[in-house]
């Protein structure tokens, strides 16, 4: 398992053994729902590649500086 991969695994609240539930915050208007990403929903975790909601919810929120920074380093963010 790659690193990303591994941080995804630990900090990304979609992680179900591998694949994505995609559940999604969206920010309409100053309002906030959660809607189910067809894009990701059941599909295996796209980290690797790039995945938006990694890199502006989940990255934003990982409490521990060094695997934060490992994870923006690692999608050069
Ligand atoms: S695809 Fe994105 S949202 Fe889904 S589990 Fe992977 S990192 Fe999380």
């Amino acid at each position: 398992m790659t690193k990303i991969l591994n941080i995804a695994r630990q900090q990304c609240a979609n992680w179900d053994v591998g694949r994505c539930i995609g559940c999604v915050f969206n920010r309409n208007n100053d309002k906030l729902s959660i809607s189910i990403s067809s894009k990701l929903s059941g599909k295996q975790c796209i980290v690797e590649e790039g995945c938006d909601y990694f890199e502006s919810v989940v990255i934003p929120g990982i409490a521990d500086n060094n695997m934060r920074e490992s994870a923006k380093l690692s999608r050069k963010l």
